[in-house]
């Protein structure tokens, strides 16, 4: 077992591996920059370092302050969280070579997925269902270009081998502005990515986003535990997710699950993954896989009752799985509601002081936050303060008790984002089901006409 695991993150997700670790009876150690020596999870850990001043460049994406505080504190292993260097494959590596454990997959991994062309190229060797697209990069040549396109059929989306965050990428419906298109799409992409390398696919009008999580020993094992829909989203960033995806049989589960750790096995995967989906009209299309703990995770762990970030953390002491695929059940339903400090209307951060924090409790209901009374959200980092999560016995269960729960969730001298999850639970779209990934923003952008028709 692992010995002492520094904890390169900081908010909810540190605090929850944190908690991991102390439960498997490892120390931690913390890292922080100058105004997150208030935390609550660098209060809980057995050491802690500061790491540098606020900004992220130069504390939690600061590669070597990072591994010479694992050095100091004798660290056996370095867990990345989500975000940060969680997907940096230099990082994996550097952390490797100064001989500490990296919880994740190998450096090769990370850095083959986070190349989207090889990526898709790899997952498509692997028998992994893919949008249609070119296969590979686009090159200078615009009559072929043209009819890579014309093969495809309009519309298509020009997306950058390098891109994340929902950046680097154009939609195209005719060949008129292809060409214009591309050359855009490659400028951008060079400059926020240094990686100008672009690609088509077919561009798909009403996709849900689907997701199968995945778990693997690196060792010849590897399993699935089932599948999210992320499709509630506001900019391609998720807002609410549930699990089971709504309508998605156990056969399709079973499919695509298969294809997922068969994939694993095939590229020797290690840890924790994520396949990202698009699906439409009964086919599930891959778009990107994620080499790290999510977010979401939770919704997976209250319907398997798989502890995932604990599985991480045995599966990085080199143990081997001890979960079979037939042991994963699926029990209930679960859903997540991120809670962002922003304006529930504009959508404008609003960090500060938190006066007063009161979490909802009761059955199927679990609260994963770093906030309490006093705590001063930082105007430094992501919005995102804490993610409520519940479970019930089915899909309507689990949302009346959402609703229940974000009204007894007390926050004040900060605006959350809670007014806008219980606009949410309260749609009559969203408590049908089965939503694609534009329904939010246009119930949103339905609202903000009604309230201006109003004022
Ligand atoms: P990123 O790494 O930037 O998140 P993704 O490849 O995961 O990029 O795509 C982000 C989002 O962009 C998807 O969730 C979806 O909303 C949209 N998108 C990407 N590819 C397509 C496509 N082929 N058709 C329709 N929408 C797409």
């Amino acid at each position: 077992m692992l010995d002492k695991v520094l904890i390169a993150n900081r908010g909810e997700i540190a605090l929850r591996v944190l908690r991991a670790c102390h439960a498997l009876g490892i120390k931690t150690v913390a890292v922080h920059s100058t105004v997150d020596r208030n935390l609550k999870h660098v209060g809980m850990a057995d050491e802690s370092v500061c790491i540098g001043p606020p900004a992220g460049a130069q504390s939690y994406l600061h590669i070597p302050a990072i591994i010479a505080a694992a050095e100091v504190t004798d660290a056996t292993a370095i867990h990345p969280g989500y975000g940060f260097l969680s997907e940096n494959a230099d990082f994996a590596e550097q952390v490797e070579q100064s001989g500490f454990i990296f919880i994740g997959p190998k450096a090769d991994t990370i850095r083959m997925m986070g190349d989207k062309v090889e990526a898709i190229r790899a997952m498509k060797q692997a028998g992994v269902p893919c949008v249609p697209g070119s296969g590979g990069p686009l090159g200078e040549d615009m009559d072929e270009n043209g009819r890579i396109a014309r093969d495809i059929g309009y519309p298509v989306i020009i997306k950058a081998a390098g891109g994340g965050g929902g950046r680097g990428m154009r939609v195209v419906r005719t060949e008129a502005h292809l060409h214009n298109a591309i050359t855009l799409t490659k400028q951008e992409a060079k400059a926020a990515f240094g990686n100008d390398q672009v690609y088509m696919e077919k561009f798909l009008e009403n996709p849900r986003h689907v997701e199968i999580q995945v778990m693997a020993d690196g060792q010849g094992n590897a399993i699935h535990l089932g599948e999210r829909d992320c499709s509630m989203q506001r900019r391609h960033q998720k807002v609410v997710e549930e699990a089971p995806a709504p309508g998605i049989t156990p056969e399709q589960r079973a499919e695509i699950g298969k294809v997922c750790t068969d994939a694993c096995l095939r590229i020797g995967y290690r840890g924790a993954g994520t396949f990202e989906f698009l699906y439409q009209d009964g086919r599930f299309y891959f778009i990107e896989m994620n080499t790290r703990i999510q977010v979401e995770h939770p919704v997976t762990e209250l319907i398997t009752g798989v502890d995932l970030v604990r599985e991480q953390l045995l599966v990085a002491s080199g143990e081997k799985l001890s979960i079979r695929q037939e042991d994963v059940t699926i029990t209930g339903h679960a859903i997540e509601c991120r809670i962002n400090a922003e304006d529930p209307d504009t959508f404008m951060p609003s960090p500060g002081t938190v006066k007063r924090f009161e979490a909802a409790g009761g059955p199927g209901v679990r609260v994963d936050t770093h906030l309490y009374d006093g705590y001063k959200i930082p105007p430094n980092y992501d919005s995102m303060i804490g993610k409520l999560i519940v479970h019930g016995q089915d899909r309507e269960t689990a949302i009346a008790r959402m609703r229940i729960a974000l009204s007894e969730m007390v926050l004040e001298g900060i605006k959350t984002n809670i007014p806008l999850q219980q606009r949410i639970m309260n749609d009559g779209g969203f408590q049908a089901g089965g939503q694609n990934i534009h329904y939010l923003e246009k119930r949103i952008a339905e609202q903000q006409e009604k309230a201006i028709n109003l004022g």
